[in-house]
């Protein structure tokens, strides 16, 4: 069984097709979905996908992501407070936030939301789903004053010595297309050698697909692509690395408990 952890399944991109999808994905084997929130106008959304579909179950993580800084209001947090306290127990991650410093869009108020979200994933002490790009230093930094966290980085960018701290933190790292790539041979290098343990796959569907699927929407089935490529490459057979990207995932996120509501 696999784990797609990172999926914009709620996209409408997939608005004419999720039933076919999440049935093509199931027959895959990748049976569990983590689906992050980008902006609040996408949480009830995100919501409304949570539970089995099509023989796969859905799990909701709710955030602003740093992409969007502009589509955010200062009252969104007060909102996202709300919606974790009355969905507890059903949203496992505070996700996708982060920084992304190569949008050219004020750092500060990035940096705002991303620290005010990192508050509530402390109140509600649920781990984060990371979006980092071009801010390793400044988002390792944070986390060293909070060493509560644990959480997932998605798409994991930065390079082996960075994450290497961020396992000393206690974050997974995501592995998606980007290692199916023909320039990726650094990446392949460094996935290579990370402990497994502190790995997870995900496909960041509809985008990042991999090479073969190049310049065509992502699907949360290509997982099985990302695991291929990462036993490609690792001294581990592609079952073993199935099961225990599984189970990081499994264990970060509680995903195999019942949900209370
Ligand atoms: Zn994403």
């Amino acid at each position: 069984m696999l784990v797609d952890s990172h999926c914009h399944i709620d996209f409408s991109d997939f608005h004419h097709d999720r039933a076919t999808v999440l049935h093509q994905a199931a027959s895959a084997g990748v049976k569990q979905i983590v689906v992050p929130g980008i902006t609040s106008r996408y949480w009830s959304r995100v919501l409304s996908l949570t539970g089995e579909f099509c023989g796969v179950k859905l799990y909701p993580a709710l955030g602003l992501h740093p992409f969007f800084l502009t589509e955010h209001k200062k009252s969104d947090i007060d909102l996202l407070d709300q919606y974790l306290k009355h969905f507890q127990g059903q949203v496992r991650a505070v996700g996708e936030i982060g920084l992304d410093f190569a949008r050219k869009t004020d750092k500060d108020a990035q940096l705002e939301y991303f620290e005010a979200q990192l508050d509530l994933a402390e109140k509600y002490q649920l781990p984060v789903i990371l979006h980092v790009v071009k801010a390793h230093e400044q988002v390792l930094a944070i986390l060293k004053q909070r060493p509560g966290l644990a959480g997932i980085v998605h798409s994991y960018s930065g390079s082996a010595a960075q994450a290497k701290q961020y396992i000393k933190q206690g974050f997974l790292l995501g592995v998606g297309g980007v290692i199916t790539w023909p320039k990726s041979d650094k990446k392949r290098d460094m996935f290579a050698k990370l402990p497994l343990e502190s790995l997870v796959l995900e496909t960041d569907s509809p985008d990042m697909s991999p090479a073969n699927i190049k310049g065509e929407r992502n699907t949360p089935d290509q997982v099985v692509t990302v695991l291929d490529a990462l036993a490609a490459v690792r001294p581990e057979s592609a079952d073993e690395i199935a099961k225990t990207t599984t189970d990081n995932a499994n264990q970060l996120l509680g995903l195999g408990q019942v949900c209370l509501l």
